[in-house]
This record gives C-alpha cells, structure tokens and sequence, in this order.
C-alpha cells in the first residue's frame, strides 16, 4: 500500500454528531455562533495568543490580515518564492504586489539582508513564511521595527510553536485537511493587538462595523459546520502530535546515515505539518522516483519564480531565479503523518542510503 504524503487527521465522529446537532436544534449556521467562538477561544489558549479570528481558509486569513492593516492598494509587499502559492495569491487578492526576496540556503527563509536590501518607499508590509518547520530570523522583527513595517507572517506549517507567538502584527494559521489541526477547510489569524482583532473581525466580515460598510474586507469568515469538525479534532490532536515527533527523529535517523540526503537546518528543525531533507538538487527527481518505486510518496516544492510558474518573470531580490529554483530543489516533503509505519520508514532509509 502507497503512503500519502498527507493524511487528514480523522475528527472523533461522535463528537462531531453532537456538535452539528446543536447546530441544527439552534439554526446557526454561522454570523458569530457559538462554535466558531469556542474553537478561538480553544485555539487562544493552546497557542498562547491573545486573540484569534478563525477564517474561512489560511489563504483568506493572509487576505484578512492585509486588508485589516489598511496598507494603500498597489503597495508592494515584500515575501519568500519558496512558498506554497496561497502566500503570493493571499497578497494579490488584498490589492497589493508580491516582491520576492532570496532565501537563507541553510534555512530556506526569507533572508533579513535581502530584505533590508528590497526595502524602498513603495514598500508596505513584509510577509515572511515559516517554512517546512523552522521559524524565520527573529532578525525581520527588528528590521521591520526600524523601518516602521507592518509583518504578517504565514505560519501554515508552524502550528504548535510556541516561540513565533507575540512575534510580528499578525499571524496567518492554515486548519486545511492536509496540515495538522484541521476544520476541512479553514484557518485563522492571530495576534496579541486588541484593536487590530476588531479590525480583522470587520474585515473578514466585508469590513463591516456596526452595520456600516466603513472598511476593506472579504466574506472569510469560518461557518459553525467547519468549526465543529475543528472542536472534535482537537482531541485527537496530542496522539498526533506525538506520532510526527517520533516522525521527525526517526527521519532524521535515516538522514544521519545517508551519503545522499541530510537534516534539513538540524539546530531549528521541529517539523510538526510538514517535514523535508535535504538532497543536492540534480539528485531530487531520481530520489523521489525512488521512493515512489518503494510505494512512498514524497515530493518538492518548486519555487514559485521558476520556470512555467506563475511568478516566472518575477525578480528575486538578492538572488536569480535559477538560483531559487535550485534552492527549492534541494529539498523533499516526507509522507508526514500518524498513519506513516515502520516498514515505510525502513523503505526510505534504504533508499536514502543506496
Ligand atoms: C497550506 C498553505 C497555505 C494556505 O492555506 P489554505 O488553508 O490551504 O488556504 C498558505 N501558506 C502555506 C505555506 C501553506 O502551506
């Protein structure tokens, strides 16, 4: 059997059908119910934030985010192109431009000397990502502070630590199936601002306050039926959690061993949605193939300015587009879940160290 390189936490089913009755007996579907309320108030307090808006996607929460910031449209807004493209198009669709700045090679985050590099006066915001489990340079919060920018960071893949809470303006979780804590389709912002939490409450609201249509918004709002899939997965969270982290050593076994892979940035690595190792980037095809050949599906990400992308004709602040695109090639996504067993873990140690 084909391990999948996601595999959706399952909701505890009992629970759900509790919860969605309540849905039905109060004929709440969603406009501030009391299941939505309750997954923040949850998501507050195993995060550690002050204040969490859940959301319709983790795209929408990026949008949500931007648009409750009131940046002036066309402003550029400064983000990694080793990103899913949810990150660029969460921009876009705010009314704002993506400007794409290098990577740290060991890290694959964003690169705080290239962006005080791409720093210019239609700059409005900066959008860093805490990619494949390690967080950005706590250098960007500096930075961002002395020129007076707004950061949103996109931590989709950063469920869980503790330490990227308190950081930046705001922050844009994903609850999508294939991540970790999940409402099928979901996500929210987060941040410890209490006037910019009633701002981000008009704004995923069609920027609606008090009945007056005063601000920028979207409708990104998470319905009762998506919340309730969220509240019976949280007790099934912990379980989970524990089998990635056994996950993560067991990979990082297998790579120590290897002449072909390694760690992926071993001293900040703690993958819990997504977890890669790294390879020399005209290696990546045939390895994957490989696994492929040992029934394990693994994959790369490709940058989001290389060839046939969307970004293609997008500068790299800092760096070339070829020399991205090779970057993001020195990475593989690992089947990441509570479902992988010891017999797939055993198939990749043996291809990694053919
Ligand atoms: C999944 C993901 C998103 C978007 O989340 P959705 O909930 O699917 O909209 C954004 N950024 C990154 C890095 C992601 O992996």
């Amino acid at each position: 059997m084909t391990v999948t390189l996601g595999q959706p936490l399952a909701p505890d089913a009992e629970l759900f059908g509790t919860l969605a009755q309540g849905i039905w007996e109060r004929a709440r579907w969603s406009n501030g119910g009391p299941l939505v309320a309750e997954l923040e108030r949850g998501l507050e307090e195993a995060a550690g934030w002050r204040h969490v808006v859940a959301t319709a996607s983790g795209t929408s929460a990026l949008t949500t985010a931007l648009l409750a910031l009131g940046l002036p449209r066309g402003g550029e807004v400064i983000t990694s192109p080793l990103t899913f493209r949810a990150t660029p198009l969460a921009i876009e669709a705010a009314g704002l431009t993506p400007v794409f700045v290098s990577s740290d090679p060991h890290t694959l985050t964003l690169d705080p000397s290239a962006v005080e590099q791409a720093i210019h006066a239609r700059t409005v915001a900066i959008l860093p990502v805490h990619l494949f489990g390690v967080a950005t340079d706590t250098a960007l919060d500096v930075l961002a502070e002395a020129h007076g920018l707004p950061v949103v960071y996109d931590a989709a893949h950063a469920y869980g630590f503790a330490d990227i809470v308190g950081r930046g303006t705001a922050t844009a979780y994903s609850l999508h199936a294939t991540k970790l804590l999940h409402t099928g389709e979901g996500g929210f912002v987060a941040t410890d601002d209490g006037q910019l939490d009633q701002r981000l409450r008009h704004a995923v609201n069609f920027g609606i306050d008090r009945d007056h249509d005063l601000h920028a918004g979207i409708n990104g709002k998470m319905s009762e039926l998506a919340a309730a899939v969220g509240l019976a997965t949280f007790p099934r969270l912990s379980a989970e959690v524990a089998a990635r982290e056994s996950l993560r050593l067991a990979y990082a076994t297998a790579a120590e061993s290897s002449s072909r892979v390694r760690v992926h940035a071993p001293e900040r690595r703690r993958a819990l949605v997504m977890d890669v190792v790294r390879c020399d980037p005209q290696e990546q095809a045939s390895i994957i193939r490989e696994l492929a050949e040992h029934d394990v599906i693994a994959r790369g990400f490709p940058a989001l300015c290389g060839e046939g992308e969307r970004y293609a004709d997008r500068p790299v602040v800092g760096s070339t587009a070829r020399d991205t695109d090779e970057l993001s090639r020195s990475a593989i996504a690992l089947p990441f879940h509570g479902r992988v067993q010891q017999r797939h873990i055993d198939s990749i140690s043996e291809v990694f160290s053919s």
